[in-house]
Order: structure tokens, then C-alpha cells, then sequence
């Protein structure tokens, strides 16, 4: 099989049908030297990209259908965290040999979450080499509307989407040879794509969990020139992470990755939003701290005693408190 059939068949399994009025302006998709794509009048295009190379960011075991979904999860994650409307994407694919069974399964992965959220690909690169899958997704948002890092203010409310942690401890059982329970977590993380959308307008700040929560609200943290109170006790958990020791479970929490939720910062006047877009979207959504003026981040654990985390994330606490 060579590169054009491969790319001929990839064009065929991901092509999604769209209600009316849905096309996305792709002029001209796959099949030319390049796409052209109109963005919708009036507003901004908004880009992404994020490689995922085997063994490295999944699984050597990971099957193509769920390195499909991943691939373009963790694209549409970061489309979510500026409030984008997804809209398009582009796959580089390097792959050790031309395996059509494989990029079958691979293309049913990635179609199933395109057509959820009107995705289209419009291109790419396919090469032969070590498994490794970049995706650029692009988007548009209203000129003004994104969710950026540095907005974040003093008595603004720390919330966070769904649950965390559960990717962590799934990746670290597969690591020790162990099943992994809650291993879809790391396998298919959903994005928040309709949350994001929600926030606009609304959060003072917005990031998606992909290196733990710490780094992470360390970003948010470090762009916006302030610090943060959080309350560990708050930190939403998984059936399989509840069962575990406090000390164990808060490390999956606190520095483990993967996760693919929103974090984001919520002036106090629009708390009761919260309960509004937790019932229309059906997701949960925790309040797990406070942004403070001082620099760094507080962490309160049970009877509000400072807990001091050992591991990664160790730069980002202020001594004392
Ligand atoms: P060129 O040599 O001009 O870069 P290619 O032969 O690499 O063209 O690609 C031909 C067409 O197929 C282009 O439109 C390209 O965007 C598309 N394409 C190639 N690989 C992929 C892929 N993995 N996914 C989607 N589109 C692809
Ligand atoms: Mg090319």
C-alpha cells in the first residue's frame, strides 16, 4: 500500500457528514497542496497543535482507535480552554508501516469525537517512521472572547471541571503491569468544548489540566501576577482514587497529568453560573480554592492544617503561610 492509498482511505473513514448549515467553510479540504477555509465573518481564528509520540504520551498497548479519539481530544482540550468553537484539523502522521486495518481503527477513534463536535480534517502529511501523531486543530472565537491565562484577580473562585488524578493513577498501574480500573481517563479524555464556550465572557481565566493541577494553576498563577488558596479536601475524585490514602490520592490530584479538564478563575458575582452550566452540561464542577494577592499556592488540607506536597510542583509554594 503506498502513501496516496493510505491517504485516500484516510479521507474516505474520516469524511462526516454534517447537518445543514454545518459545512464549517471548508473551500477545499484533502487533495490539493493545501486547504482553504473561510473563517466565519467577524471573527478570529484560533490555532492548536500537540503531538503525541508511542510510549511517550500513550501507552505502547494503546489501541489506534483510542490514539484517534486522544489525538484530537487533546487538541479540542486546548480549543476549550480559550472558549473556541472547533472547527478544523490537520494530521501528521508518521507511521512505522502502511497497516490499513490500523488506520481504519484509527480513523473510526478520530471521527467518532470529529463528528461530536463538527470537526472536519481538511489535510495533512503522512510519513513513514516511528508512530508518533501531530494534529493542529484550528477554530474561531468572537474577537475579544478568549479565555487567556492572565485574568485571573484576588477573591476570584479556583473551579475545575469533572475529576482528576484518574488518568495519573491509570497510567501509573499500566506502568506497573497492573489493570487499570479507570483506564478509559487516560484513554479517551473528553474535552470541554461546550464548557469553555460557556465561560466565555464569564472566567477571569481558563487552562486545561494536562500537566496536573499544580502546574498548571501555576500557569494561571505566574500570567495573571497572583497567588492561590486550595483546599484539597475540594479536589474532585474518582470511585477507584477515593478508595486510596489521603496522602497517595492527593499526589495523583495535585501533580499527575493527563486529565483534559477545565481550570479556570470565576469572579465571585457569577458563582450561581455554576449550578446553571453544571445541570445544562451535565458536568460536575468543583470550587476547590480562592485566588489570593500573595504569589504562590496554599494548600489546606483536612481541618484547613497547610499541607505541603513533596512532590513535583514544589516551586510553585510559598514557605510558610
Ligand atoms: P504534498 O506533497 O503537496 O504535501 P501530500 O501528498 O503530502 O501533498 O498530500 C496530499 C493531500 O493529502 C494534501 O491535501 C494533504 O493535506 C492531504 N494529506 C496527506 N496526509 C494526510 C493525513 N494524514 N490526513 C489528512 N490529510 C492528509
Ligand atoms: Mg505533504
Amino acid at each position: 500500500m503506498k502513501e496516496f492509498e493510505l491517504i485516500r482511505q484516510i479521507q474516505q473513514e474520516t469524511s462526516v457528514s454534517y447537518s445543514p448549515g454545518r459545512e464549517h467553510g471548508v473551500k477545499l479540504g484533502i487533495g490539493d497542496d493545501a486547504a482553504v477555509l473561510e473563517v466565519p465573518a467577524g471573527q478570529h481564528l484560533v490555532a492548536a497543535t500537540d503531538t503525541l509520540n508511542a510510549g511517550i504520551h500513550f501507552p505502547p498497548d494503546t489501541s489506534p482507535f483510542d490514539i484517534g479519539h486522544k489525538c484530537l481530544a487533546v487538541n479540542l482540550s486546548d480549543l476549550a480552554a480559550m472558549g473556541a468553537i472547533p472547527r478544523w484539523a490537520l494530521l501528521s502522521l508518521s507511521l512505522p508501516r502502511a497497516d490499513p486495518e490500523w488506520v481504519h481503527l484509527f480513523s473510526e477513534g478520530f471521527s467518532s469525537l470529529a463528528q461530536a463536535h463538527s470537526v472536519t480534517l481538511v489535510g495533512g502529511d503522512t510519513t513513514s517512521g516511528p508512530l508518533s501523531i501531530s494534529l493542529t486543530a484550528l477554530g474561531s472565537i468572537e474577537p475579544g472572547g478568549q479565555l487567556t491565562r492572565d485574568g485571573a484577580h484576588p477573591g476570584d473562585l479556583v473551579v475545575v471541571s469533572g475529576t482528576i488524578g484518574g488518568a495519573a493513577l491509570a497510567l501509573e498501574q499500566l506502568q506497573a503491569g497492573k489493570t487499570a480500573l479507570e483506564r478509559h481517563l487516560l484513554d479517551r479524555p473528553q474535552p470541554r468544548v461546550s464548557l469553555g464556550r460557556s465561560l466565555t465572557g464569564y472566567a477571569s481565566a481558563c487552562i486545561d489540566v494536562s500537566d496536573g493541577l499544580l502546574a498548571d494553576l501555576g500557569h494561571i498563577l505566574r500570567a495573571s501576577g497572583c497567588g492561590a488558596k486550595l483546599e484539597i479536601e475540594k479536589l474532585p475524585h474518582t470511585r477507584v482514587l477515593a478508595g486510596l490514602k489521603d496522602v497517595a490520592k492527593w499526589r495523583y490530584q495535585l501533580s499527575g497529568g493527563d486529565d483534559y479538564e477545565l481550570l479556570f478563575t470565576l469572579p465571585p458575582q457569577h458563582r450561581a453560573w455554576l449550578t446553571t452550566w453544571s445541570q445544562t452540561l451535565d458536568i460536575r464542577l468543583s470550587v476547590i480554592g480562592e485566588i489570593e494577592q500573595d504569589e504562590g499556592i496554599r494548600c489546606l488540607g483536612k481541618d484547613r492544617k497547610e499541607y505541603h506536597p513533596i512532590q513535583t510542583g514544589f516551586e510553585h509554594f510559598r514557605a510558610g503561610s
